[in-house]
């Protein structure tokens, strides 16, 4: 008797991964630099994939590269993931928008979730999953600021010091209503770095979860080091 393939879930993860990553220094585009002998997309492809109440990815992939990237990644894709690689844009957000055209039928929830978060856990992407399953039309995870924030101006000379107890780091993945992340997409206007900050411009509520260490953003050469370390810990 052949045992029956348990269910994935109605969500799908948008995955922008068409960046260059100049920050990260000279080489490969930043999603396929290895961290432990495997691309940080595989890192992140298997982490999604661990998520049951994910059933699509969907990876922007770097201009030219969209066939190399999906044959890199395959092995990495269980059974009954609905699994596509399309090519990402000029920017972020043209990634993000050329993905979401990209999802089939039948998924009313929608990640959007950077590559460069590599080591993002299986259990934050069921938490930002579940805070829209229950009735959020867009989710964030954050994390306090440790730092003192100023304001600075012209030459460097500091303005003011920001009142960090109401601010919070952004990570990904966000997660949208379907619809509602459509209908942003399809009218914005300049870019912007994240996907939230379509809907607040849109006047909609954006609700917080609490994010993770290791959904750290994969920027800096230091970041790797760190990245790193985290996988042995791990
Ligand atoms: O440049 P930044 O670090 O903000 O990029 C965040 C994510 O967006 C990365 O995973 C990167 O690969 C992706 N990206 C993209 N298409 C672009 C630029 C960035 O998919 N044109």
């Amino acid at each position: 008797m052949t045992a029956q393939q348990p269910m994935r879930g109605d969500v799908a993860v948008l995955v922008p991964a068409a960046g260059l990553g100049t920050r990260l220094g000279p080489g490969a585009p930043k999603a396929l630099r290895e961290l432990g002998g495997v691309s940080l997309l595989a890192h992140t492809v298997r982490r999604l994939a661990c998520a049951r109440a994910v059933g699509c990815v969907v990876v922007a992939a770097p201009v030219g590269q969209t066939d190399a990237v999906y044959a890199a990644l395959v092995a990495d894709v269980p059974v009954g993931l609905d699994f596509r690689v399309i090519e990402g844009g000029q920017t972020r957000q043209d990634s993000v928008a050329a993905a979401l055209a990209a999802v089939p039928p039948g998924y009313p929830i929608i990640l959007v979730h950077d590559a460069a978060r590599a080591l993002a856990p299986p259990d934050l992407v069921e938490r930002v999953a579940t805070a829209v399953r229950d009735g959020h039309d867009a989710v964030i995870p954050v994390l306090p600021v440790v730092d003192t924030i100023k304001e600075v101006g012209p030459g460097e000379v500091v303005l003011g010091t920001v009142d960090r107890s109401v601010l919070r780091s952004v990570q990904t993945p966000q997660g949208f209503r379907h619809d509602v992340l459509a209908a942003v997409h399809a009218s914005a206007a300049d870019p912007l770095t994240d996907d939230a900050g379509l809907v607040e411009k849109a006047g909609l509520p954006v609700t917080c979860v609490p994010g993770s260490d290791l959904a750290l953003k994969i920027t800096r050469p230091l970041d790797l080091v760190l990245a790193e370390a985290l996988l042995h810990v791990r």
